[in-house]
């Protein structure tokens, strides 16, 4: 509270992130919608270190400040609190569009805002952008695949869909986002990109996020029994974050316009991957346990990276193991964090 106070009045001098000094003409001023949540608050973490401004739109639905206070105060940052299912007037050369909730237990517990922020806060992104005349960058994503029935996924794939199950209101409503992107490149020549975001993983997550990570590693952390639904035969391929943020500023830069695969291909069960995470953890003590299978559960999913190497030249650097292993370290500062606070997680 001391060093706090002591900052806030200016008698020792505020420790950011080193961010390096960008000349006038260099420095772009940019949006991230979503900016606030796991993927959004590393994109901003680089981009800030790059040396421009940028600008967090959030609501904190999934996402959190905690994510991104420490640049609180920057000169070059700023944090709007916002629902972008309503209009929002700002000035941007370039726009990241990633708000939205991605976990299957956050945009089922509220579809119809989940498909109100994909459709309608993706027009009000893409009206912002057609103003502004700045390039816009959609966060979108495999399950636009749906259950896939060519494997592994290539861009040029269709999408296997159900238009009426629990998933939909994300996997239809990221479809929107796409051809409402198309549309507005096409008719009023909006400079459009179009990231199929495939599982991505890392610090920053939320440990009540849902996801099979997140929810696999707290499990192991805890000697909690390992909850795989379904039989575990279904596949899933995990991408580090810091690669799929790589992914997206190549994406961004790149004159490439149709939709890009960013993932990782390394394909693995779900019920292998529950051994592989239960490994990582010295003195585990968790059995693995299958239990009911998930409606519409995608079985497999992999991502075909080809245009992304051709295009982009980009390919994920970061092992699953060194991945995890980065990660496992944060849900244990996490854990600890939780019994310090009283077991409230914030
Ligand atoms: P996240 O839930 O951590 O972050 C989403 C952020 O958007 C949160 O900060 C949330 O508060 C904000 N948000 C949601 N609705 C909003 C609204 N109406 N107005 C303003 N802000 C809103 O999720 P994430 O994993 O960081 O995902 C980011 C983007 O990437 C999403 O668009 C998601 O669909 C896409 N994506 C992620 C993955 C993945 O594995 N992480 C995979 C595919 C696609
Ligand atoms: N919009 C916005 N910010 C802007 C410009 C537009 O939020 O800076 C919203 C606007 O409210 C509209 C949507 O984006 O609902 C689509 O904009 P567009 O210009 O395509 O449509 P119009 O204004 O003609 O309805
Ligand atoms: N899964 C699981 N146990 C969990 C959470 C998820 O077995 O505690 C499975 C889920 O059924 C799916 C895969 O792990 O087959 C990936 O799920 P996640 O929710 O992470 O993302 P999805 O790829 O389905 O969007």
């Amino acid at each position: 509270l001391e060093k706090k106070i002591a900052i806030l009045e200016g008698r020792m001098p505020q420790k950011y992130p080193e961010v390096k000094f960008l000349g006038y003409k260099e420095r772009r001023r940019i949006l991230v919608t979503g900016g606030a949540g796991f993927v959004g608050s590393h994109l901003v973490d680089i981009l800030m270190m790059k040396g421009h401004e940028v600008i967090v739109v959030d609501n904190f639905f999934t996402g959190r400040k905690r994510n991104v206070e420490h640049w609180f105060g920057h000169r070059n940052f700023e944090m709007i609190h916002h629902d972008i299912v309503n209009p929002l007037y700002v000035e941007a050369d370039e726009i990241y569009h990633l708000a939205s909730p991605a976990s299957p237990p956050h945009y089922m517990q509220n579809p119809v805002k989940t498909i109100k922020t994909n459709t309608l806060g993706t027009i009000n992104m893409l009206g912002l952008a057609r103003r502004v005349g700045a390039r816009i960058l959609i966060a979108s994503t495999s399950e636009v695949y749906g259950d896939p029935l060519v494997h592994p996924q290539p861009e040029s794939y269709w999408g296997h869909v159900n238009p009426i199950g629990p998933r939909a209101c994300y996997d239809e409503g990221k479809r929107v986002a796409e051809t409402l992107a198309y549309s507005y490149a096409k008719q009023e020549k909006v400079d459009v990109r179009v990231a199929r975001i495939f599982n991505t993983y890392g610090p920053r997550m939320h440990v009540s996020d849902g996801r099979v990570v997140s929810n696999f590693i707290m499990q192991a952390l805890q000697n909690l029994t390992i909850t795989v639904y379904g039989n575990g035969k279904q596949t899933r391929s995990f991408c580090y974050v810091s690669d799929l943020v790589d992914g997206l500023l190549g994406l961004m830069a790149s004159s490439y316009t149709l939709p890009v695969n960013i993932g990782n291909p390394v394909e693995h069960t779900i019920e292998e991957f529950a051994m592989i995470i239960k490994n990582l953890v010295p003195g585990c003590r968790s059995t693995v346990a299958t239990g009911a299978a998930v409606e519409d559960d995608p079985q497999r999913r992999r991502p075909d990276i080809a245009v992304a190497e051709a295009h982009l030249h980009w390919k994920p650097k970061v092992s699953l193991q060194e991945g995890l292993q980065r990660t496992i370290d944060y849900f244990k500062e996490e854990l600890s964090r939780t019994t310090l606070y009283n077991n409230q997680t914030y």
